[in-house]
């Protein structure tokens, strides 16, 4: 075989290769009018080479942006620079629908895609390569990962028992809100409560009933709080929410209905009817608090009085 002949024979192949390779291939001219279209992009489009050869690539797919593209492919001809675009930018510059059956849950095609100036003879750039990768696996397992991890977020801020924020996410909560009344200074309140005689419903009935009295208490707060309160497990059944922009008068309203609702319920397990009541603290922040932790031990102060008082009862901080 001739040089020629062989050398012919290596363009040849790697037309044909060009042709099969599971990327996508287009060249545009400087009109952005589509010459080279290799097989991938007729197998996603069902659009043949010479279907698309000499047309525009805007009238051809109007799901590419215009004004969009064409400033970015502007500087791959002026800068004769590289250029990309990811996923997460922009999910795809051809709607092309997904196929693959391990994340068949896309709906379309996630790409990257690279463009590349073509040098003529002269070293203008007049011509425009795309290469377009299908990153549907990973676009796909990125996305389930991000979902994975916001669902361990929320679980992480949760309590378990009660569906309530736990005592970690709740002081965090706290402490944000404490900054902002010293920027504020509008008034806000905090409510702790206890239940009352907690062990003798345990000791009596067992930690099953215990568990249900829990989880009704905690029924009950998220029937009683707003949207904007943020209401926690403190601890084993002490409870605490936080009312921003609320009066110490109205946070008192607040506990006295939630107090009363806890009294007047009955809680049933199986045949066992039990009512039971809680005690509860309530402290406005006021400027000698100087901590958010200072917050909750005049909150806790006020708890035990209603304790020491005898119970099913509410104290408030400062005392009225
Ligand atoms: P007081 O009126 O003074 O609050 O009396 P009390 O009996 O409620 O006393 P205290 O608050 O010290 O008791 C808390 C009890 O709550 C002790 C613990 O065994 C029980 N407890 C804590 N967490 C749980 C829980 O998740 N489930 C159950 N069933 N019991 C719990
Ligand atoms: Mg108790
Ligand atoms: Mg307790």
């Amino acid at each position: 075989m001739s040089l020629e002949a062989a050398q012919i024979n290596e363009l040849h192949w790697l037309m044909e290769m060009l042709h099969n390779i599971d990327v996508g291939l287009v060249v545009l001219d400087r009109d952005y009018n589509i010459q080279i279209w290799n097989g991938f992009m007729e197998n996603h489009s069902g659009l043949l080479p010479r279907e698309v050869k000499d047309k525009n690539l805007f009238s051809l797919f109007d799901e590419i942006p215009e004004d969009w593209f064409t400033r970015k492919a502007e500087s791959v001809f002026l800068l004769k620079n590289k250029a990309f675009t990811i996923w997460e930018q922009r999910p795809f510059l051809f709607k092309f629908q997904n196929y693959r059956p391990i994340t068949g849950t896309a709906d379309y095609m996630y790409q990257n895609t690279t463009f590349i100036p073509l040098m003529a003879a002269n070293g203008e750039v007049s011509h425009l390569c795309l290469i377009i990768y299908d990153v549907t696996d990973n676009a796909v397992h990125k996305q389930d990962l991000e979902t994975a991890n916001e669902e361990l977020a929320l679980l992480s801020q949760t309590d378990g028992l009660t569906k309530l924020f736990n005592r970690t996410h709740w002081e965090r909560c706290l402490q944000a809100e404490y900054k902002r009344w010293v920027r504020s200074q509008n008034p806000s309140c905090l409510v702790m409560l206890d239940i009352d005689h907690f062990k003798k419903v345990n000791d009596s009935y067992g930690h099953m009933v215990g568990d249900e009295v829990i989880r009704h208490i905690s029924g009950l707060i998220r029937e009683h709080v707003r949207e904007t309160d943020v209401s926690g497990r403190y601890g084993g059944e002490e409870f605490a929410i936080l009312l921003a922009d609320t009066t110490l008068e109205n946070a008192y309203v607040f506990a006295e209905r939630l107090r009363a609702t806890v009294e007047k319920s009955i809680v049933k397990y199986n045949d066992i009817d039990l009512q039971y009541t809680i005690s509860v603290g309530v402290a406005q922040i006021v400027p000698a608090i100087q901590t958010y932790e200072a917050w909750i031990e005049c909150a806790d102060a006020a708890l035990y009085q209603s304790k020491e008082g005898g119970r099913n009862k509410i104290t408030l901080y400062p005392k009225q």
